[in-house]
């Protein structure tokens, strides 16, 4: 796992950050995101504990980015943290997400973001001590993924 320096900026003029080649404008993720959506995905907030949909959801499916659609996670990696957010103990693979240190709230963090998007989609949290082959913690929003079961696909 690599870690970027950069730490996070949670303001308004997002206009100054260069954005990739083929991203959307903050504007344009406005429009294709709901709020509550756009808060976390592309502003960095947490949805409440227990509130979200795949927190508990333990069947099978591939979870993908809820704002570009890159599969992220796969139900296998899942695990019940009883955190009340959706936990993993790796991404669907390594170049799926990237991380950045998070020093936000007086907390020094590591963010996971999309790899494709560059949304929020978690944090990362090492050594808890979770019977899991890699000892993360892959503290995810629901509302930053969009799970397809198994049987759609
Ligand atoms: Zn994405």
């Amino acid at each position: 796992m690599t870690v970027s320096d950069t730490s996070h900026h949670q303001d308004d003029t997002t206009q100054t950050t260069t954005t990739r080649s083929g991203q959307l404008s903050e504007d344009e993720w406005k429009q294709r995101l709901s709020p509550a959506e756009y808060q976390v995905l592309r502003q960095a907030a947490t949805e409440r504990p227990f509130t979200g949909e795949y927190w508990d959801d333990f069947s099978e499916g591939i979870y993908r980015c809820r704002a570009c659609g890159a599969e992220l996670f796969r139900s296998d990696q899942k695990f019940d943290a009883h955190c009340g957010w959706p936990s993993f103990f790796a991404p669907l693979a390594e170049d799926r997400v990237e991380y950045r240190k998070d020093t936000s709230l007086g907390m020094t963090r590591i963010e996971v973001l999309c790899a494709q998007c560059q949304s929020h989609l978690g944090h990362v949290f090492e050594g808890e001590g979770f019977n899991t082959p890699t000892d993360l913690r892959y503290c995810m929003n629901s509302i930053s993924l969009e799970k397809v079961p198994r049987s759609d696909r």
